[in-house]
Formats: C-alpha cells, structure tokens, sequence
C-alpha cells in the first residue's frame, strides 16, 4: 500500500491522531482511513483516553507490535458489537 500514499498524508494522519486524541473521531476522507478505535465511522465506539494515550505513545516509539496489537483490539471490539451472537477471534504476534 505504501505506492498509493498521497502527498501530505503524514501530516493528515497526524492530524486526525491528535483530535482522536483529544476526543474527536474524524475519518480521513482524502486516503480513506478511520481512526485506530474506528470510531469515527461506529459511534460511541470510541476507546477510553488512557488507551488512545498508551496508543499514540506506542506510535511514537514505533512499537510496531503493541500498535497493531491494539488495533486488533480496538477492531474486535467493533466487530464484537456489530456480530455479538458470534465468536471473533483475531490473532496477531
Ligand atoms: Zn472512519
């Protein structure tokens, strides 16, 4: 994916972490992209401050791991809300 990046997209992503940091969800329309939590497009779906801190920090010291480490979590907490009646299971390293 890192061919179809468009210009300025650094500093739309950084941006919409800091306002999703500070508790506004905005969906990146110009590359499509949600918020880490996807709350931006799944109201009230948003994670807790502490989170979205311990996630911006793990961005910061490119703890690749962690990150999508709790990607995966933010994403199954979505997919746990809109399938509840079934069992979801992601796997990361
Ligand atoms: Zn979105």
């Amino acid at each position: 994916m890192m061919g179809c990046i468009k210009p300025g997209y650094k500093k739309r992503l950084d941006k919409q972490t800091n306002d999703w940091l500070n508790g506004k969800s905005n969906h990146n329309n110009v590359d499509d992209e949600c918020c880490p939590d996807f709350s931006c497009c799944n109201r009230g779906m948003m994670a807790p401050k502490r989170e979205r801190e311990e996630f911006c920090r793990a961005r910061e010291k490119h703890n690749s791991k962690k990150v999508s480490r709790m990607l995966g979590v933010f994403l199954g907490r979505i997919i746990d809300k809109k399938f509840p009646k079934n069992k979801v299971t992601i796997v990361t390293e």
